[in-house]
């Protein structure tokens, strides 16, 4: 199968291992690697600079299509909206907990998609997200799904916290991956879901090279020893 596959598409909930997956795994391939959450955070973060009510749909919307956002670097770790070159700001607690509520706008989708696809379009890529699989890349040539249990979620995504030095409890964590999961899974518009035609990996119990390596094996690059 592998030789033909240029275009793959990770899905799956909060903090399942997804991002620091579909990275290794672009490096490992030679592949783009775009990580959709950001642009989803950036828009979040530029609504929370100009203050723009969380609740005025057309505000969110029209502030997505008139700032692009654009990659800094080939890491997905910093882009650039509304000429500002953002990066771990985008991960800050205040963006957590309102960037749900901005991609369940249907003119923030609508506006992120379109840039999505026209990246996605040159090939050689892997594009992480929620909705990938189903919405944004339908043809992608793999669909994998990315899941884990919600405590094995929530406390990698409290360790990392812990780590950049942000005051959290995992109970607190727990509560807000689970509310995540919820909007991401209920929203009306491109919902979190699992594509029936997806590759289902649960990571609880892998490593990251464990997952990269698997998916590698699929496309046809099998395993050249362990790195690290
Ligand atoms: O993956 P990450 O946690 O950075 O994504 C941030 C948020 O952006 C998600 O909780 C989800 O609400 C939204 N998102 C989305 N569709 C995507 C990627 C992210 O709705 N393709």
């Amino acid at each position: 199968m592998s030789g033909n596959i240029s275009v793959i598409a990770i899905d799956g909930p909060v903090a399942a291992g997804k991002t620091v997956v579909g990275l290794a795994l672009a490096r490992r391939l030679g592949f783009r690697y775009l990580d959709t959450g950001i642009m989803y955070r950036a828009i979040t973060w530029l609504a929370l600079q100009r203050v723009t009510p969380m609740d005025d749909e057309d505000g969110l919307g029209s502030l997505a299509s008139s700032n692009p956002v654009t990659l800094d670097g080939d890491d997905s770790a910093r882009v650039m909206v509304g000429g500002f070159s953002v990066g771990p700001e985008l991960r800050r607690p205040e963006v957590d907990r309102h960037v749900s509520m901005v991609s369940q706008v249907s003119q923030v989708r609508r506006a992120l998609v379109d840039q999505q696809r026209a990246i996605a379009s040159e090939g050689r890529i892997v594009m992480v997200g929620r909705d990938i699989g189903s919405v944004v890349l339908p043809d992608a040539g793999l669909k994998i799904f990315i899941s884990a249990s919600l405590e094995e979620r929530a406390r990698r995504r409290h360790s990392e916290q812990v780590a950049r030095g942000v005051d959290s409890t995992l109970e607190q964590v727990v509560e807000e991956t689970r509310n995540r999961d919820n909007l991401d899974t209920q929203r009306a518009d491109s919902p979190l879901t699992q594509p029936p035609d997806a590759w289902v990996i649960c990571t609880d119990h892998l490593s990251v090279d464990d997952v990269v390596e698997m998916v590698a094996d699929r496309v046809g690059q099998p395993s050249q020893g362990r790195a690290g």
